[in-house]
């Protein structure tokens, strides 16, 4: 049975597997697969961006979505047009699904488009036309030049997937596209002296976990008074700032819903006594 990976890692959000998708499908007919896909309004395969975090402290994660050609896909039930392919590839009939437009609603990952002219569910079809052909891969993978996106039998993933995530775990689908490496958050900082008017470094940041005390990382402001603590995993924490002349200073940093980003951390000095 046949899977698509995404190493997320490896994903430089450069769209060629968006575009390659459209080329293969736009004005072409591909049956008894696809009707052509029409040149808006479609997006089989897409590359979702998610901005994160605050200016300065910004990272964008890409995320290309598709057809999940999901093992207990809800678009099968109770619709003989749509079907599974032997490896694994769920594609509709475009023929046998015309005017059924209830197809639409049953994905509930918004994967299956309506084409209004021809009046036909649509969706990505794993080109099946072309593994049908002798190709090893779908056009959008052929088009992938990092590597981050890949197809072919589970078996020969091994052990890569173990660790694999799937979208809408919850959905019960069984969704045959995993991802690799999903971002976890980030908390960062830029740490400054408000009186002397200028960033501190070298100052070290620990960040602690609120429910059980526990230090799970450490890190030091660079010469931007930049502190960043990356791969964190969804929690509220505590960032404690230390360093010699300066008052210890703790905020608060929630990454429960999403990353944190504190434009300006004010950082104080140990008074002078006269
Ligand atoms: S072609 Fe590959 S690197 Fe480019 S956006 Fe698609 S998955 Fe990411
Ligand atoms: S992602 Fe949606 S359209 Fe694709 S197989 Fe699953 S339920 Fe069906
Ligand atoms: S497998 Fe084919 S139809 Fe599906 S997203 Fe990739 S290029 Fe598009």
């Amino acid at each position: 049975m046949k899977v698509f990976v995404y190493d997320l890692e490896k994903c430089n959000g450069c769209h060629n597997c968006q575009i390659a998708c459209k080329d293969e499908h736009v004005d072409n007919e591909w049956l008894p697969y696809a009707m052509p896909q029409p040149d808006t309004g479609q997006f089989w395969c897409k590359v979702e961006e998610e901005v994160c975090g605050k200016v300065p402290h910004v990272r964008v994660n890409y995320l290309p979505v598709q057809c999940n050609h999901c093992d207990e896909a809800p678009c099968m039930k109770g619709h003989p047009a749509v079907h599974k392919r032997a490896d694994g590839l769920v594609v509709i009939d475009p023929e046998e699904a015309k005017g059924q437009k209830d197809i639409v609603a049953s994905c509930p990952y918004g994967h299956i488009y309506w084409n209004e002219e021809l009046q036909i569910p649509q969706k990505c079809t794993g080109c099946a036309h072309l593994l049908d052909d002798g190709w090893d891969a779908p056009r959008c993978v052929d088009a992938c030049c990092t590597g981050a996106l890949r197809f072919g039998e589970e078996a020969d993933f091994g052990d890569e997937l173990k660790d694999a995530e799937v979208l809408g775990a919850d959905f019960g689908t069984v969704p045959r596209v995993y991802y690799l490496n999903k971002p976890k958050r980030f908390v960062a900082a830029t740490v400054v002296d408000l009186d002397a008017d200028e960033v501190v470094e070298g100052a070290t940041g620990l960040l602690q976990r609120i429910s059980d005390d526990a230090v799970v990382m450490t890190a030091e402001t660079d010469e931007f008074g930049d502190i960043w603590f990356e791969d964190v995993a969804p929690d509220s924490y505590r960032l404690w700032l230390k360093k010699e002349g300066y008052l210890d200073q703790a905020v608060d940093a929630d990454v429960t819903e999403g990353d944190h980003a504190i434009p300006e951390l004010p950082f104080f000095r140990v008074p002078v006594r006269k």
